[in-house]
């Protein structure tokens, strides 16, 4: 379906980016794969799915650093169709506690970075009148919790962007949602298990039950499976009109 497509996703060396890189991939769409770690194994992986795949390691918190990633990604395979921000990071600190270095760096590698791939990548999508832009926010970005200020503030203005964004290319062949998740068990999220489990003296296995169970009524994680054929369907033709959504993915998590 998504044959002489390219698909550039930020933050996919591992995770819900990597997922969804390789959702994409299997439907034939050529990848750009950018993120810190090892980077080999993902391409390999990409590569084994039978497209085209290239690495940039750009530093989403660096706006010069993005340009020549988008400038990279368009000259190794003409033009990028579909775009899926998702590198993000996380901290977790009461609002009066919380590091000004990593306020700093969640808003501009969760939220700021998005606007840069945005404006870079739409003249190109506005001229072929062809174009998805995929926003990878969370739950996050429509209800809050508490000790995640700047990562509820930049999520809540992903969903904010991504509206805007759909807004004013509605009447072209350019889409722009967002996917907002619950839990996915990534080392973001095992960062998380790992601390409960330091701070209470638990078990792995009881702080994961624990953490599931504050949020998410499924007690089940989401897995960056599902969330790649989440953005398999907005790339589809029928998803074509699907506009400015945030669209949740997080075992009834919003719904409480
Ligand atoms: P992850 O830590 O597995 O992956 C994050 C990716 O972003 C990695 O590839 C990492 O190298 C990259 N990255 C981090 N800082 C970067 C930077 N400055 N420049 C370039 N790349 C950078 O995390 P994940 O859980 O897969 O998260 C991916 C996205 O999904 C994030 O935006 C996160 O907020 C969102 N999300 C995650 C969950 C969850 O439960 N895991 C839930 C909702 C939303």
């Amino acid at each position: 379906m998504l044959k002489n497509k390219t698909a550039l996703v930020t933050g996919s060396t591992s995770g819900i980016g990597l997922g969804i890189a390789k959702a994409l991939a299997r439907q034939g769409a050529n990848i750009v794969l950018n993120g810190f770690g090892d980077a080999e194994g993902p391409q390999a992986e990409i590569a084994a799915l039978g497209v085209q795949v290239a690495y940039h390691g750009a530093d989403m918190s660096k706006p010069s650093e993005i340009e020549a990633m988008m400038t990279f990604a368009a000259e190794r395979f003409g033009r990028v169709d579909i775009l899926v921000n998702n590198a993000g990071i996380q901290h977790v600190a009461k609002v009066e506690d919380f590091p000004v270095e990593r306020w700093d760096a969640i808003i501009a590698i969760n939220l700021s970075s998005a606007f840069h791939t945005t404006r870079l990548a739409l003249p190109a999508m506005k001229a072929a009148n062809w174009g998805r832009i995929i926003n990878v926010a969370s739950v996050h970005g429509l209800v809050g919790s508490a000790e995640k200020s700047a990562y509820v503030a930049a999520k809540h203005g992903v969903v904010g962007l991504t509206k805007v964004t759909a807004l004013e290319n509605a009447t072209t062949g350019v889409t722009c949602n967002a996917i907002c998740p619950g839990w996915v068990l990534t080392p973001l999220v095992q960062k998380q298990v790992d601390a409960k489990a330091a701070a209470l003296g638990l078990s792995n296995e009881e702080a994961t039950k624990l953490l599931l169970g504050e949020k998410e009524p499924s007690m089940q994680f989401t897995t960056p499976d599902e969330l790649g054929e989440l953005a398999v369907f907005l790339c589809s033709p029928a998803g074509a009109n699907v506009r400015g959504v945030a669209w949740n993915m997080d075992g009834g998590w919003a719904a409480q």
